[in-house]
């Protein structure tokens, strides 16, 4: 790039456009009445508002800074046009400081449109017109809001226009402003051969020509660090979010990102659009839309000649509009150096072409691992990528540069895959637990619950399932976790939205299959209290006996509900119990339950004890021909039920029906059902051999008058 061939004529315009900006500042005074404060300078006799005196045609209308050790104290805006004014006269090695943030003008900048009327203050750039500033200015952390410079035939355009050897722009952000210029500009500095640290710029820049980025157009020599841009940064060609053009020499750019849109012709680049031979450009990223109509356009670089990027990633959206596809690319549009080390790019397949590129999938960024490979393949506080993964930190989808996010581990989790994690403690098969308790590298792993005084405490989805493992775990031939015991210290929620709002199965949801606690060779035997929460979203279909318990023998079950479930066995279903040889009490049921051979919203089976306990869930199976069916509490009683209702509906059902119980060969009594609901018998067959006392319909009214 012959950069000073072309600045000759550039410069005549922009002296041009120089006269006419200050020459309007004069006249048109202060901008839009929306600074209050009017300090007047009893020594110069001087009106200021903001800075910028009020008195009309005043021959020297901005405020001058203070000095302090060497070093002017920038504290509003006519103080900044001051300061460019004396390096703007050839002192180009003065320092300067923020010590408030500067608004120059108010109202939508970032946005305008570049022709409607304003009356906003024009921006004249500290060493415009190529002046080499030398010296510091440092921001202090401070923002400069709603500069505003509007001239398509301008060039070195920036907070600082033309910054030279030796010197500094640092810790200042650029907000809520816009450039509209020719060429060789950008919102921090136009034209850098400096040092430029710990900036950002927020602002629109518009280039008519080339060579425009957010933080540096031109870069002749010197470092650019952590800085990003988030503007959108526009131009014919050369355009970039951090650099237009890296022109030559051991240039460096580091550290720095761009989420800003790019757009122009060719040679755009999210970091920059041309890196010329031995410049440096490392630990950049881009997530900005970089469009062009034309060639050479990649995700971090355009047009690159450099064997120097290394370590990089983009996974903005990269786009030419026009017929040179073949130089788009997600690191670089257009290679030369064959030499890119270490970057990669979002896509689900390869779609980047060159050596030391490699695509990786959305999944891939979220889980750490391309944080990891950026830094190298180590982890330390002295990485530079980070990402929160699982620090309690709300998560990053992609790695950032920010060092108060999560260093980026790697270790081989449970499942025995490479994972990555921000717990540099993590140990080689560790789990890591979602907040419902299971496992997010391998759901079949779930949280043991904690103890106190031998009782298992289930607060989540995970910990219920690991209960129900345990119970059902085998040990040479023995089941010595049966009398476990256990409490529920929340609702438990398994799945989500089972059933439907009418009670029918939802069958557009796909559901965490539950394993029921007990077994046929492991039956419960211990003491389960819900202590009054609820267990939601169980979901079973196959041929095992279903329930929130299988089978239980001499056990205890207290105060639990089932609800928004649906458990179908082939074989025998109950919610709480299918098979219940132990006691149920203070228990309910509102899910869907089938069960072929016997059904019963509280037990399919029952040999032992239930009490107080209701159903309003909807029940169906039974079988014809056989002593199988389905009732409201329960399908086969053959000992006692007492002090129980059901005013769910039956449906579906066939073989023996009632509203309490289907059959009965022991004790029903004080057990009641809603004829209005169901209209069939209380006990579908009544063995001469049992008892009944109390067990009746009641109409809906009846249930509703106590
Ligand atoms: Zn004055
Ligand atoms: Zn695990």
């Amino acid at each position: 790039m012959q950069t000073k061939v072309k600045l000759t004529k550039r410069v005549v315009s922009l002296a041009t456009a120089l006269v006419t900006g200050l020459s309007a500042v004069g006249v048109t005074g202060i901008p839009g009445g929306v600074f209050g404060t009017l300090s007047a300078s009893a020594e110069d006799g001087h009106n200021y508002v903001n800075g910028f005196c009020t008195d009309e045609g005043c021959a020297s209308p901005y405020e001058p800074a203070t000095e302090e050790n060497g070093t002017y104290q920038i504290a509003n805006a006519g103080n900044l046009y001051w300061f460019a004014e004396q390096v703007n006269d050839g002192n180009a090695n003065l320092n300067a400081a923020l010590t408030t943030d500067i608004v120059v003008n108010e109202g939508n900048l970032a946005n305008y449109d570049g022709t409607s009327e304003n009356t906003w203050r024009e921006w004249t750039p500290i060493a415009a017109d190529y002046g080499r500033y030398k010296g510091t200015f440092d921001g202090q952390g401070h923002t400069i809001s709603g500069l505003y410079f509007n001239d398509s035939s301008a060039e070195c355009i920036g907070i600082v226009g033309d910054l030279g050897r030796g010197g500094v722009i640092q810790n200042v952000g650029l907000e809520n402003s816009y450039f509209h210029v020719y060429q060789y500009t950008a919102g921090i500095c136009g034209y850098n051969s400096g040092t430029i640290r710990n900036c950002y710029n927020a602002g629109t820049v518009i280039g008519e020509f080339i060579i425009i980025g957010g933080i540096v157009g031109a870069f002749e020599v010197g470092t650019v660090s952590n800085c990003y841009n988030t503007g959108n940064i526009t131009g014919k060609s050369d355009v970039g979010g951090v650099c237009g053009n890296n022109m030559m020499r051991s240039n460096t750019i580091e550290n720095c990102y761009n989420t800003g849109n790019i757009t122009g012709d060719m040679d755009l680049g999210g970091i920059c659009g041309e890196n010329t031979a031995n410049a440096i450009i490392k630990n950049c990223y881009n997530i900005g839309n970089v469009t062009g109509t034309d060639k050479r356009i990649g995700g971090i670089i355009g047009r690159n000649a450099s064997k120097f990027v290394e370590n990089c990633y983009n996974t903005g959206t990269v786009t030419s509009t026009g017929e040179n596809t073949d130089t788009v690319g997600g690191v670089c549009g257009l290679n030369s150096s064959n030499y890119l080390t270490n970057c990669y790019y979002l896509a689900d397949s390869e779609t980047d072409k060159l050596d030391g590129t490699t695509f990786k999938t959305a999944a891939e960024f979220a889980s750490g691992e391309v944080a990891y490979l950026l830094n190298g393949s180590t982890s330390g506080d002295a990485n530079i990528f980070r990402q929160n993964l699982d620090n309690g930190e709300p998560t990053d989808a992609t790695p950032v540069l920010d060092s108060t996010h999560g260093t980026v581990y790697q270790f081989t989790n449970c499942n025995h895959a490479d994972t990555y994690t921000n717990n540099k403690d993590a140990k080689s098969g560790d789990h890591s637990w979602d907040d419902n308790g299971f496992c997010r590298y391998n759901d079949s792993h779930y949280a043991e619950p904690e103890q106190v005084n031998g009782v298992y405490q289930i607060e989540n989805a995970g910990q219920l399932y690991w209960f129900a493992a345990f119970v059902n775990t085998e040990e040479n031939g023995t089941y010595p976790n049966t009398s476990a015991n256990a409490v529920l210290t929340k609702d438990i929620v398994v799945n989500e939205n089972v059933l439907n709002e009418d009670g029918t199965l939802n069958t557009s949801g796909t559901f965490r299959e539950w394993i029921p606690i007990g077994d046929y060779i492991s039956r419960y035997a211990g003491k389960f209290n819900g202590q009054n929460h609820t267990v939601s979203g169980l979901y079973y279909d196959d041929s095992g006996y279903a329930g929130l318990f299988s089978m239980m023998n001499d056990g205890t079950i207290l105060n639990v509900g089932v609800v928004d479930s649906y458990l179908k066995s082939s074989t025998v279903s109950g919610a709480i119990c299918a098979w219940n040889n132990g006691t149920i009490e203070n228990c309910y049921n509102s899910g869907r339950i089938y069960g072929k051979e016997d059904c019963g919203g509280i037990s399919g089976f029952n040999g032992g004890i239930i009490k107080n306990c209701y159903n309003t869930g909807t029940l169906e199976g039974g079988m014809d021909g056989t002593l199988n069916g389905v009732g409201g509490i329960c399908g086969y009683n053959d000992e006692t039920i007492e002090n129980c209702h059901s005013v769910g509906k039956i449906e579906n059902a066939v073989g023996y029906i009632g509203g309490v119980c289907a059959l009965n060969f022991k004790v029903i009594r004080n057990c009641y059902f809603n004829s209005d609901i169901y209209t069939g018998n209380r006990i579908g067959y009544e063995s001469s051999v049992g008892t009944i006392e109390n067990v009746e319909g009641k109409t809906t009214a009846e249930f509703a008058s106590g």
